[in-house]
């Protein structure tokens, strides 16, 4: 057995068993917690609505472990199992020119992994989340989506895969500087492109029609000197009764997006706060700092890949006995993360630094209570726990804990008279 076949089975089995051990945490945690309602939330969430949170949180949870172990074996069965090669062969058999042969190869592998989780996708709507009366989708919507994102997947997909492949052929040494290049390129056209021309087909999205509402918005971007080119309402009821707000696109083309479902249970202010919010990320430069962090991960993501798509072992000790370009972007592509988790829980704590900026910002220039109603309100129509696990919250949360979140917007109070603001 090659020397790299044991680093990855380790690293592998590694990460495996830390994403168990953290999910066996949080299901302790969240159940062990399931009957006592946090103090500061308990004017507003009833115990049998903080039940349902834990309900929803350890379904997920537990769905989440089945979905590990099933693609832990996928994985294996990809790479060390010859399952790459497999589908190589199939690939070389329908008797293509050779770089056409590598895009079918790599789009292939994807096509089996899409297909492969069609089951418990499928499950995950339509029992999971209509258990706890979320789901809004019907089976024509969930098709429609698949085929449309399919579609869209195999032409967005296909051609980057065809330009990676094609600048490893041809641009010498220095390959994966070129295609780093129309890496990025290619992302930026997309991401600015995607309010206009992607996401449509996906949803409806009107202006935002409610004057008092626009006016009120309006006043908080003069206020906050930003740009957008459009406030829009977009018809997330349609799939699911979760609601959220967000920014989309590039410069001046960014758009704000709420979803009908949050509009309908918050009040004009506390849309406001969340907006606020948003608002934050841009203003602090959150966004164009991940852009740039995003950049450079993705940047010494194709340096590793120049140099390991020359070195025989890449391919033999991960199972793939043809060394073509297509196998070595696989191969990389599903092995890269056996090692990358490492980086998982300083990027979440990045994030959450950002999230507490974000609330700060929204404090100074809307309403920090305000924000915090909407908060709760947020956590409670979209069952998310209140009580996680903290080890489990530190390693994967993007967003701080409920409770650290609300006190620092409610800081002037104690607990009681924070759950007294809160039922304000
Ligand atoms: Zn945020």
């Amino acid at each position: 057995m090659h020397v790299f076949t044991i680093i990855f089975l380790t690293a592998f089995a590694l990460h495996l068993s830390i994403q168990i051990w953290l999910a066996t945490r949080q299901i302790k945690h969240v159940r062990d917690n399931r009957h006592s309602v946090p103090a500061e939330f308990s004017a507003v969430i009833t115990p049998r609505d903080h039940a349902k949170a834990a309900d929803y949180t350890v379904a997920k949870q537990r769905l989440g472990v089945l979905e590990l172990v099933f693609d832990g074996a996928v994985l294996l069965w990809l790479t060390l199992g010859g399952g790459i090669a497999t589908i190589g062969n199939l690939a070389a058999s329908m008797g293509l020119p050779p770089h056409w042969t590598g895009v079918a190869h790599v789009l292939g592998v994807f096509a089996f992994l899409s297909l492969l989780a069609l089951p418990l996708g499928a499950y995950r709507t339509f029992v999971m989340e209509r258990r706890f009366g979320f789901n809004r989708t019907t089976v024509g919507v969930f098709v429609a989506d698949l085929l449309k994102g399919w579609l869209l997947g195999a032409l967005l997909g296909g051609f980057m895969v065809a330009a990676v492949l094609w600048v490893m052929r041809s641009a010498g040494q220095y390959w994966w500087l070129v295609a780093w290049t129309v890496w990025m390129g290619f992302s930026l056209l997309v991401t600015w492109a995607w309010p206009r021309l992607i996401a449509p087909l996906f949803n409806k999205f009107s202006p935002l029609d409610d004057p008092a509402l626009r006016e009120r918005i309006d006043a908080l971007l003069e206020r906050c000197g930003f740009h957008a080119s459009g406030v829009f309402v977009m018809d997330g009821s349609r799939r699911s009764s979760h609601g959220n707000a967000y920014f989309t696109g590039l410069g001046r083309e960014k758009r704000i997006v709420f979803f009908d479902t949050l509009l309908s249970s918050l009040t004009p202010v506390q849309v406001e706060s969340v907006l606020a919010h948003e608002l934050a990320h841009f203003k602090l430069k959150h966004v164009p700092k991940r852009l740039i962090g995003g950049a450079a991960m993705s940047l010494a993501g194709f340096a590793l890949l120049g140099r390991l798509s020359r070195q025989d072992w890449f391919y033999t000790a991960l199972g793939a006995n043809s060394h073509t370009d297509a196998s070595a972007l696989l191969l990389f592509i599903l092995v890269v993360p056996a090692f990358a988790w490492v980086l998982s829980p300083f990027l979440a704590a990045w994030s959450r630094r950002h999230e507490f900026e974000a609330d700060a910002f929204a404090a100074r220039h809307s309403d920090g209570s305000e924000l915090a109603h909407a908060l709760v309100s947020m956590y409670k129509d979209n069952a998310s726990t209140l009580t996680p696990d903290p080890l489990y919250s530190a390693f994967y949360d993007s967003h701080p804990p409920p409770s650290a979140r609300i006190e620092r917007l409610l800081p002037a109070s104690g607990p009681t008279s924070r759950a007294a603001v809160a039922a304000a």
